[in-house]
């Protein structure tokens, strides 16, 4: 298995349960991938610098929370938006939602602006529109498929309610590695795989184990690595380039930021969720229904492309100066801690999660098929159905391991 993310480690537990012996190989000195929960002093909840809500249907995710032991937690999704100036209540899903609609019968696929343009719209709708599919798809507008949008929200995943596991991702993940140990599979962290050779039912796969060349042996194994990593290497697959030319990765930065007091509650009192669509950081939002001083600040689509790279301190000023503009001058004095992730800039992800480009429905399926019944292939992207999401790897993962088992 390379990869200890949500696929890898939902395959491995797959094939320990139906007795084969499994070894995981992950570049990082953890396991959960684009999952990642961390802890900072002063607060009593975890902070998430990867997924944390449970989008849309997600069976297989409560499922698993559910074996480990564990519940989900609602989410509060009242909303306000900067408008001329002053905090207005809104319902941006659903704004961009109505947007979407007359996509369904798109007989030909074009991109999400063009789309956009031919629509008879107000001005508002095309704005929330074009925000959430930054924002929630981290997609750009002029690159993804409008087609693969509208099937997306058509679904209903970004109206519906999101809740968060509760302990964050990260308690899910380390039941599973553990679950996945007991049962006799070998977890190596800081094990970077660099190539993969196969010939029918044989593998070797070697990189560097903790700086040292290693090399492992096996009958099969289940690729995991996240869509840019694909494409940008160091492992690459020529059989896969087609596939891969089809499909992005859409950048996202995070600044999960701790303030001395939650100044937020008293302007705008129950809101979750605040949008300010001019600014670097357009969405922030808060962890209700728990009450603490944490706000996330959020980037994604070509707003996060502009600052990806940046330093962590420009990336902290960005933030803060978004969060002013919303709520005038003061915040910056009362920032404790600030937790920053840019996904793009990351060697082991290379973006937040994947999108499809124009004219690539059916790029996810291609890119899961196995080679020779030997490489199978699992991570969100090459899911058909929850793509981008943790439920869409951890289905990934399960699908693969199937294949394996024959
Ligand atoms: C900021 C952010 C917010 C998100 N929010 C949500 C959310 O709220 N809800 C939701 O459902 N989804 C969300 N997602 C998406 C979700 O996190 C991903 O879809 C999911 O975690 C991907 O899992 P994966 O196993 O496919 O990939 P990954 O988690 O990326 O796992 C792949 C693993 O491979 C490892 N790896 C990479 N290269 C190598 C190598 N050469 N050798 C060995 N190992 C290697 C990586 O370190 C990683 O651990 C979010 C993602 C991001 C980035």
């Amino acid at each position: 298995m390379i990869g200890a993310g949500a696929a890898g480690l939902a395959a491995a537990h797959e094939l320990t349960r139906a007795g084969r012996s499994v070894l995981v190989l992950e570049a990082r000195d953890r396991v959960g991938g684009r999952c990642w929960t961390r802890r900072m002093p002063g607060l009593e909840i975890p902070v998430e610098l990867g997924a944390e809500f449970i989008h849309g249907e997600a069976q297989v995710t409560h499922a698993l929370l559910k074996k480990a032991g564990l519940t989900a937690v609602d989410s509060v999704r009242e909303q306000r938006s900067l408008e001329n100036g002053r905090l207005r209540r809104v319902n941006a899903f659903i704004e961009a939602q109505k947007a979407m609609r007359p996509a369904a019968s798109l007989e030909r696929d074009v991109s999400f602006d063009a789309f956009l343009a031919r629509q008879r719209l107000p001005a508002k709708t095309k704005s929330f529109a074009r925000m959430m599919v930054q924002g929630f798809d981290a997609a750009d507008p002029r690159r993804v498929s409008a087609m693969s949008i509208a099937e997306e929200w058509g679904g209903g995943e970004l109206g519906a309610s999101q809740p968060r596991p509760q302990g964050g991702y990260g308690a899910l993940f380390d039941w599973l590695a553990n679950a996945i140990m007991a049962r006799g599979a070998r977890l190596r962290l800081g094990a970077l795989v660099t190539k993969v050779q196969w010939r029918t039912g044989a593998v070797s796969v070697s990189g560097k184990f903790l700086g040292d060349p290693f090399s492992a042996q096996a009958t099969r194994a289940i690729v995991t690595l996240p869509l840019g990593v694909l494409q940008r290497g160091p492992l690459r697959f020529p059989q896969k380039r087609r596939a891969l030319a089809k499909l992005a990765e859409g950048p996202v930065i995070r600044v999960a930021m701790r303030f001395h007091r939650a100044f937020w509650e008293k302007r705008a009192p129950g809101a979750a969720f605040f949008h300010a669509p001019q600014a670097p950081f357009p969405t922030f939002w808060t962890p209700l229904p728990m009450h603490a001083p944490l706000l996330t600040a959020w980037a994604g689509g070509p707003k996060a492309a502009r600052l990806t790279g940046s330093s962590t301190r420009k990336l902290i000023d960005a933030a803060l100066a978004s969060v002013e503009s919303m709520f005038g001058k003061g915040p910056r004095a009362l920032l404790a801690a600030a937790y920053v992730q840019d996904w793009m800039h990351d060697a082991y992800s290379r973006g937040g999660y994947s999108y499809v480009l124009v004219g690539g429905m059916g790029a996810r399926e291609e890119l899961a098929a196995p080679l020779d019944e030997t490489v199978f292939f699992a991570g969100e992207a090459t899911d058909s159905e929850e793509a981008g999401t943790v439920a869409g790897a951890l289905r990934s993962g399960m699908r693969a391991a199937r294949e394996a088992l024959g």
